[in-house]
């Protein structure tokens, strides 16, 4: 397989890395090969390469959403970092996947475009953001997104428009079709106080450093909210805050925030969030649904 990535050209190819550097949870796991294409068409010869030796890969933005289970990840990780592509017309705005989202949300801000202001303190990319239609303060992607540039499981490049997205909350379409690749996101923007926009993001984010552990690292909100009540509530009732599994812990100022304490491990991660989920279950007979994306 190597020879026969080794002849693709434009394509980066990292081997024997350690996931920690790539992900916000700083959690150690080994992978022998990240590839990083630097153009649609390596990606695509990339990936049929994989397919036709069957070898397993997944695609990773900013790992800002991911946990990795185990100390080896089996497969390779595919990073469209090189997608960073920007285009600004007028309120509309296309940009590479491997955009980060934040970048994106304080660039349009200080050309006085709003939308985006809700995405100053996500630390994903554009195209991760896409697949878990991200959001914050009641906005999300799904509110200024207008279609996506996607490479089907055929290899055919589709744009889908924002209807056959299907976002819902913290999901959309997309994030059901693993062999799916977003390429390119376009959003529509609107011309608003650029002085306003900077004043809400600001305020945000205090709010935000005020609220969140931000200063360890993690993978953000471990569960998304029932409709009952705040999963933090429902967490920090339950007495969890500060509850540690090996350097795992209970952030003590957010309890829906698992935080790495030094050199946490997956599997310690992974067993304190279940702990969670079935008290929570036992007690208010609640279903939690994941947040964060276990990958094993
Ligand atoms: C401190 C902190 C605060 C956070 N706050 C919020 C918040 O307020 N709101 C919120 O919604 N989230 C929040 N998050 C979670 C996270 O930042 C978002 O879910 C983000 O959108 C994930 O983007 P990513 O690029 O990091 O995706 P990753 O974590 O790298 O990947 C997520 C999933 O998307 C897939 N994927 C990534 N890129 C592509 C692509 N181009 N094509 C196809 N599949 C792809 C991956 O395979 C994976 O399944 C927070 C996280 C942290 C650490």
């Amino acid at each position: 397989m190597k020879e026969k990535l080794r002849k693709i050209q434009d394509i980066e190819i990292l081997e024997n890395v350690d996931i920690k550097e790539y992900t916000t949870f700083k959690i150690s796991c080994k992978v022998r090969y990240l590839i990083k294409p630097k153009n649609e068409s390596s990606l695509r010869d990339v990936i049929k390469i994989l397919k036709t030796e069957s070898i397993r890969y997944k695609v990773i933005g900013k790992g800002s959403n991911l946990i990795f289970v185990s100390s080896t990840f089996d497969g390779v990780l595919i990073s469209l970092d090189s997608f960073n592509n920007l285009k600004i017309e007028e309120e509309k705005v296309i940009v590479g996947a491997g955009y980060s989202l934040m970048k994106l949300a304080f660039e349009t801000a200080n050309l006085g475009l709003s939308g985006l202001e809700f995405a100053s303190g996500i630390p994903g990319s554009v195209g991760g953001s896409l697949i878990n239609n991200a959001g914050a303060y009641g906005s999300d992607m799904a509110s200024v997104v207008i279609a996506a540039k996607v490479l089907t499981k055929d290899d055919e490049i589709k744009r889908f428009t924002k209807e056959e997205l299907k976002f819902c909350y913290r999901s959309s379409y997309l994030q059901y079709k693993s062999d799916f690749i977003c390429l390119e996101v376009e959003f529509q923007l609107e011309k608003k106080n650029k002085e306003e926009i900077l004043e809400i993001i600001k305020k945000r984010r205090e709010k935000r450093w005020e609220a969140q552990p931000l200063e360890y690292p993690s993978a953000g909100s471990v569960f998304r909210n029932p409709k009952e009540k705040s999963a933090w509530e429902l967490i920090d009732a339950l007495g969890f805050k500060g509850k540690k599994i090996g350097n795992a812990e209970v952030s003590q100022k957010h309890a829906n925030f698992i935080i790495n304490r030094g050199n946490a491990t997956g599997k310690d991660v992974k067993k304190l969030i279940l702990e969670i989920k079935e008290a929570v279950k036992k007690e208010y007979n609640i279903d939690l649904i994941y947040e964060q994306e276990f990958v094993e």
